[in-house]
């Protein structure tokens, strides 16, 4: 079983579940893909922790105490606590911490039965859009080593597009699963805002953090995604008291007559033409299979990226005052007193683009400012949230790019973080929104990138989302194609 690598989680769960293979056998072939550390997409390894639970997981499939997912490895972003490996967010001052317990999605899917294969790079505090700003270097993408993967969960995308996971966590609070799993050629969705559990998910702008499944195709996004919701009410108070859901019941209905939003901000001026071309293809896909194009209007999409800076960073520099040298990770050696301790822990153990956001957001709360800026950014965020419900009532998804562009090459934007920032546009209002979003892969444009099809739903929606994905790909195959990379063994 040389390709063990290149089984969807579907059919690794049910190889295992059947003993045609063991959870050691899976683990071993995936810790060997990973050697050396391909793309830099992983922050921590630890083969024995990794193989422990591979070969708990076989003792479970002997004695039909195995759980649904029993044996099928997982990476997570390094954004979720864990009790077995480090847990950095990606940032030096959280260097050499390690939680003394696990993140409800991470406790979930190890009850699920699947087995850990350490934690992914990612943006630091999940704070970018291309992976730049990780303090342990960027991650590259197994499309083309000289493109970013996209942010912030690029540690993420990376991994499963090159095979070095079959399956992965992602957080999103403004794109960040759906923008690399776009750019990675892979698919990834985020569940409506209180979905999954943020218990253990280190805080970046908590009214909109999310977690989320990232996979090769939307059927196993829908094992991961019913293995990681579910309410957890004592500990996430914005946890939704909702019952779990198994999201694969539906992935074959029929698409006749699905009402497909096309808002026309998103196919605007910013959008690169071959972008466009491999959305538009998608589209007529869906045309074939039955739905109905219905053009929508979402009319304050440009907002969206104002809003979202204001909001986000607000909610950030409060989140982030946790981080002062004294209950974690990393503390400046030399100091004087107390509050020379907390400047220079936080000066050396920030990197820059935190550092901007921490003070943009101090900026924006402080007295004076706050009318003029939190306060109307929240305004618009709840008209936002409107323009939704409005398009809602013509169609019953809404569909258009993730990105306007396809993964740009390193080094392109780093001097620049509003060109980042203004390329989050497209998934930017179904955060602010808290709905759910996905990408699925829809094509390749220059370069040889890959493209993703952004689809979003109403509230609680994700069955539908993952419906609508999957029979996209029963009918295509972009998610099945696989980057040349050379890995051992
Ligand atoms: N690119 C956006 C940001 O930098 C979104 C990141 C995210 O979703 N975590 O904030």
């Amino acid at each position: 079983m040389s390709d063990l690598h290149n089984l969807s989680v579907k059919a690794l769960a049910s190889l295992l579940q059947t003993k045609e293979v063991s959870a050691v056998e899976v683990a071993t072939r995936f810790l060997a893909r990973m050697g050396g550390n391909p793309h830099n997409a992983f922050l921590d390894i630890d083969s024995e922790v990794t193989l422990a639970q591979a070969r708990a997981s076989d003792v479970k499939l002997a004695n039909g105490t195995a759980g649904p997912l029993e044996g099928v490895p997982v990476a997570h972003k390094d954004v979720f606590v864990t009790r077995d490996f480090a847990t950095t967010a990606g940032s030096k001052i959280l260097s050499g911490y390690r939680s003394p317990f696990d993140a409800t999605v991470v406790q979930r899917l190890r009850t699920a039965g699947m087995v850990t294969l350490g934690k992914l790079n990612c943006d630091e505090f999940a704070m970018g859009s291309a992976n730049e700003n990780s303090a342990y270097g960027p991650v590259q993408n197994p499309w083309d080593t000289a493109r970013v993967p996209g942010g912030s969960s690029g540690g993420s995308a990376a991994a499963v597009a090159a095979g070095l996971a079959p399956a992965a966590t992602g957080t999103d609070t403004g794109g960040s699963i759906r923008q690399p799993a776009s750019f990675c050629g892979i698919t990834g969705i985020k569940p409506t805002y209180g979905r999954a559990s943020r218990y253990g998910m280190i805080a970046y702008a908590s009214s909109l953090d999310q977690a989320g499944p990232m996979a090769r195709s939307a059927e196993d996004c829908a094992l991961l995604l019913s293995a990681m919701c579910g309410a957890d009410l004592d500990r996430d108070s914005t946890s939704l008291d909702m019952p779990t859901e198994d999201f694969s019941a539906s992935l074959n209905n029929s698409l006749e007559g699905l009402r497909i939003g096309i808002p026309k901000e998103f196919f605007g001026e910013g959008l690169h033409a071959d972008v466009r071309a491999a959305v538009d293809g998608a589209l007529r896909e869906y045309e074939k299979l039955g739905a109905k194009l219905v053009p929508i209007s979402l009319p304050r999409t440009e907002l969206s990226i104002p809003v979202y800076y204001i909001i986000a960073p607000a909610e950030a520099s409060s989140n982030l005052s946790r981080f002062d040298g004294v209950k974690f990770g990393h503390r400046a050696k030399d100091y004087t007193d107390l509050v020379d301790m907390y400047k220079k822990t936080r000066a050396e153990g920030f990197g820059n683009e935190v550092k901007r956001r921490i003070m943009t957001g101090a900026y924006v709360l402080s007295h004076g400012y706050y009318d003029a800026y939190y306060l109307q950014a929240q305004k618009i965020r709840r008209m936002i949230a409107d323009d939704f419900q409005n398009a809602f009532k013509e169609c019953d998804v809404i569909a258009g790019p993730v990105a306007p562009s396809v993964a740009w090459k390193f080094g392109e934007n780093a001097n620049d973080p509003v060109a980042d920032y203004l390329a989050d546009i497209f998934t930017l209002p179904a955060s602010l929104a808290g709905l759910p979003g996905m990408s699925v892969p829809a094509g390749f444009g220059a370069g040889g990138m890959p493209v993703g099809l952004q689809l979003i739903g109403n509230y609680f929606k994700e069955a539908q989302l993952l419906n609508a994905a999957h029979r996209l790909q029963q009918a295509t195959d972009f998610h099945l194609q696989k980057p040349a990379g050379v890995y051992t063994p």
